[in-house]
């Protein structure tokens, strides 16, 4: 049954070839209707593409057609073998991916949270909506897998919105989540400001003791955390700019407890830490990733290259939303060490994988880093590398994602351009395929 595709076939075939999928719509702002076709069906389809970029090496596959069996990649190569009635996807004129991950979104928060407290001005519930439609902008942008790192006190949102994409009952990207994140009185998260008698919700969920702190993460482990957060370092605000220091949270020993009350769980630790001693503590206890990390200094980027401590940079979100606005001395001084920190991790080994911050940047803009990551010394080929096989190895999906290949997860998507060479056509994702499911 099954048939070679020859030129001639081909050219046969795509004569043929009309609207891909009816009743799904390509228009962004069109209302998205979830595939009825679940991922247990064995159904082919093959798609034609111009090329197939290859993350791993940094090489293109020319004329690649990709052969999907329901929701996996069943053969890649430009001399398959595909099964007559197989479905056909026409991507010949465009170079084909696999979908982009951020391994640091806020899908619960919107740009300008800091003027507008939603803790203060904002229902859970609504902030749930907001994050539905948020993955959904997330997912046509063409970032398939996204690690969201705490809910910024909307509760257990993020679960609700990662079981209700897994259940197919909206579109958005596969998500690992974080829940509430881990913090001190007194410190990040702790909506300061507030004269001492209002008493609010937080952004995070504080504990200031050993045992507040196995309550917590236990609490966040019931509700459905896959990721614990750790503040170990307070704010941008809390940095003093002549040592470039940040301020530390936590004790030693608290960051170590996280570390392995997180573990008995089977849980891994993410904590934001821009620098100093709170960060290489971090480290040295046995966190998954490090976030931010502006100020790291060279010692605990070689404990990270050793120990194979991720490192999550999040640049563009230091800089100012509007592009022509000039920088602070403060956004200068930290702009200026990420970009000196990040050269420093590159030579050192140091394992990036691509993150955001989106949530403080619009969702849907999920693309915005990879033309800092070439700026501060990525090849093209390593900072798309970075947003596709090595969030996957952060998130331990590396088995099934990251790359276009025979066995993994259909998640593929399509650029214009050759990304290889003009890293901003990711900005234009044209083509969006989950779990063997298109929605773009
Ligand atoms: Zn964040």
């Amino acid at each position: 049954m099954l048939r070679r595709i020859t030129a001639t076939s081909l050219l046969f075939l795509l004569s043929g070839l009309v609207a891909i999928l009816p009743g799904l719509p390509s228009v962004p702002g069109a209302p998205l209707v979830v595939s009825a076709q679940s991922g247990a069906s064995t159904e082919y389809t093959a798609i034609e593409t111009r090329a197939v970029v290859d993350v791993e090496r940094g090489t293109l596959l020319p004329g690649a057609i990709i052969l999907v069996r329901g929701n996996r990649i069943e053969a890649v190569g430009a001399d398959i073998d595909v099964p007559a009635g197989a479905r056909r996807i026409d991507l010949s004129d465009k170079y084909v991916l696999p979908g982009l991950m951020d391994a640091h979104t806020h899908i619960t928060l919107t740009p300008g949270y800091a003027e507008h407290n939603p803790i203060l001005y904002k229902s859970v519930p609504y902030r749930t909506v907001e994050a539905v439609v948020a993955v959904r902008e997330t997912l046509l942008a063409g970032f398939t897998t996204i690690r969201d790192l705490d809910s910024e006190g909307a509760d257990w949102a993020d679960v609700a919105v990662r079981d209700a994409v897994n259940d197919a009952l909206v579109p958005g990207p596969r998500m690992q989540v974080a829940t509430l994140a881990i913090s001190i009185t007194g410190g990040y998260m702790n909506n300061d400001g507030l004269a001492p008698q209002i008493d609010v919700p937080q952004f995070g969920a504080l504990a200031d003791s050993q045992a507040e702190i196995v309550r917590t993460l236990r609490q966040q482990v019931k509700y459905g955390a896959d990721w614990i957060k750790l503040y170990a370092t307070g704010t941008t605000k809390h940095i003093d700019l002549e040592n470039m220091a940040p301020l530390p949270q936590f004790t030693d020993e608290e960051i170590r407890l996280v570390v392995d009350e997180a573990a008995r769980f089977g849980k891994p630790v993410a904590a934001h830490a821009y620098g100093g001693h709170a960060a290489h503590a971090a480290v040295d206890a046995g966190v998954r990733s490090i976030e931010h990390g502006m100020m790291l200094s060279n010692e605990t980027l070689d404990l990270m290259a050793e120990r194979g401590t991720f490192w999550v940079p999040t640049i563009n979100v230091y800089f100012p939303s509007d592009p022509d606005a000039k920088l602070t001395e403060r956004q200068i001084a930290i702009t200026e060490s990420h970009r000196r920190v990040f050269g420093e991790a590159l030579r050192r080994g140091v394992r990036i994988a691509y993150g955001t911050d989106a949530g403080a940047l619009p969702h849907g803009d999920n693309a915005i880093d990879f033309a800092r990551m070439v700026e501060y010394g990525m090849t093209p080929a390593q900072a798309l590398r970075s947003a596709t096989l090595s969030v996957a190895e952060l998130m331990e999906l590396d088995h099934d994602l990251g790359t276009i290949e025979a066995g993994k997860l259909a998640d593929i998507i399509a650029v214009d351009a050759n990304p290889l060479n003009d890293i901003g056509a990711l900005w234009n994702v044209g083509f969006v395929m989950k779990d063997g499911v298109v929605y773009r």
